[in-house]
């Protein structure tokens, strides 16, 4: 069985080791000069390979969900069989017990190569063709954009999504699937930073603290999640805003930043917050009886002296306990929209889920042809979902592809 993989990222490698292993014969085209760029960059450079906690993806939910919950021991029997050591941290995070994305890269290169997997580099491949070949035998053929071709009995799609600069593709990949009549979801940034109005924020570069944002559409509560935000000059980023950010759409949209778990640790949830959201001020009567506890004791112009980081405090300091308790707990500012595709970690949309087997990723469509990780329309959480989607479905579409 010759199986040609399109794609040397996460999904691709754990797809060629699995074909390679159950004795296909295994070909990688990378269109770029390097294998798991993506892989390296994840996690800050500690790649969050999976979640050990339940699955929490949005769009694709049902298909990643049917997924993991029927094969999730396999990815963990890959890993292991592969000798990766893995550590598992807050909020069921798994990373690589050696904490390097690089050591996780090297694992996967280095059985490919020992199951004699052909990775050739700056093969981007442009089309793919079903036919009969010259002995009349039915196969797949790749062609490529320098010209060259390669032929197939099957073909595993893995060429991930748009997100990330110079890491994804430009969208040009979708079109090797939509060729077979696979439809496409329009892609989207997903846990991408935020763009607001940027005069609130002046003075505020690099500052982090613990926060609740509450992302609303027309005054409607869209989204809310908690974590550690981050300012900057054109908005705000860090985890709990890049969830928030997979949601804007940049239409009428204000995100309020509750501040109040800085003075109540007990409200530094981290978790992404489910339906029924908080209040907005749920904290606010709380803040202004601190604040106005304060202002008697230390005087008006001290009240938020050592309590609010010091850019903060400048920026509130003119205003009563009552104002700068409402602005504590919900302090609005207006979205202008994402940092953009080129700055997102994983894209919304993508290759439509219902047109694939769960089980094996092949396509419904076409036998023989298989799409697995980012560039089907899957997205999951921070925490290492995306990964543990992109790796799991290409183990399973590799076994699947060698079989006869
Ligand atoms: C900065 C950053 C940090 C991240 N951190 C995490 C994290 O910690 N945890 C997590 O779960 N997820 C994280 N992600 C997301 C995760 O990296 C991706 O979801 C995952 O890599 C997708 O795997 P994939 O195999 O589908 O695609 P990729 O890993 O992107 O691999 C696709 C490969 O296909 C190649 N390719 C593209 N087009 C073609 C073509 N036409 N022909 C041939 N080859 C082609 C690309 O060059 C690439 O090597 C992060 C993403 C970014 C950008």
């Amino acid at each position: 069985m010759r199986v040609l993989i399109l794609g040397g990222g996460a999904s691709g490698l754990a797809a060629a080791i699995c074909a390679a292993k159950a004795g296909a014969s295994v070909t990688v085209l990378e269109g770029s000069r390097k294998a798991g760029r993506k892989i390296l960059a994840s996690g800050n450079g500690r790649c969050n390979l999976m979640n050990a906690g339940e699955p929490v993806y949005f769009d694709g939910r049902s298909f990643a969900n049917r997924m993991l919950s029927a094969h999730k021991n396999e990815l963990i029997s890959f890993f292991g069989q592969i000798g990766l050591a893995l550590a598992q941290e807050d909020g069921g995070r798994v990373y690589p017990a050696t904490g390097r994305a690089r050591d996780v890269l090297d694992t996967l290169l280095l059985y490919a190569e020992r199951f004699g997997v052909t990775l050739l580099y700056e093969k981007k491949a442009a089309g793919i063709s079903y036919g009969t070949g010259p002995d009349s035998l039915p196969r797949f053929s790749v062609i490529c954009e320098s010209g060259e071709r390669f032929d197939a009995d099957r073909v595993i799609v893995c060429c991930g999504g748009m997100a990330g600069l110079n890491l994804g593709h430009d969208g040009d990949a979708y079109s090797l699937l939509t060729g077979f009549g696979h439809s496409l979801v329009s892609p989207s940034p997903a846990l991408v930073a935020i763009e607001t109005e940027r005069k609130p924020l002046e003075g505020l570069n690099g500052l982090r603290c613990p926060a609740r944002l509450t992302l609303t559409r027309k005054g409607k509560i869209i989204s809310s999640a908690s974590g550690e935000v981050l300012f900057s000059d054109h908005g705000i980023s860090g985890v709990c805003a890049m969830q928030l950010g997979s949601e804007v759409t940049g239409t009428d949209e204000t995100v309020y930043i509750d501040l109040s778990p800085l003075f109540f640790p007990e409200d530094r949830a981290y978790e992404r917050l489910s339906p029924p959201y908080p209040g907005l001020t749920c904290n606010e009567s709380r803040v202004r009886a601190l604040l106005e506890e304060r202002k008697d004791r230390l005087g008006a112009a001290d009240m938020l002296t050592g309590l609010l980081p010091g850019p903060l405090k400048n920026k509130f300091s003119r205003l009563s306990a009552a104002q700068a308790a409402k602005m504590i707990c919900a302090w609005p500012l207006q979205v202008k929209g994402t940092r953009g595709m080129e700055n997102a970690q994983v894209t919304r949309g993508g290759l439509e889920t219902a047109e694939f087997d769960p089980d094996t990723c092949e396509s419904l469509k076409q036998r023989g042809l298989y799409g697995c990780g980012e560039i089907l329309d899957v997205d999951g959480d921070c925490g290492g979902f995306n990964l543990q989607f992109a790796f799991l479905s290409g183990i399973l579409a590799g076994r699947a592809a060698a079989a006869e």
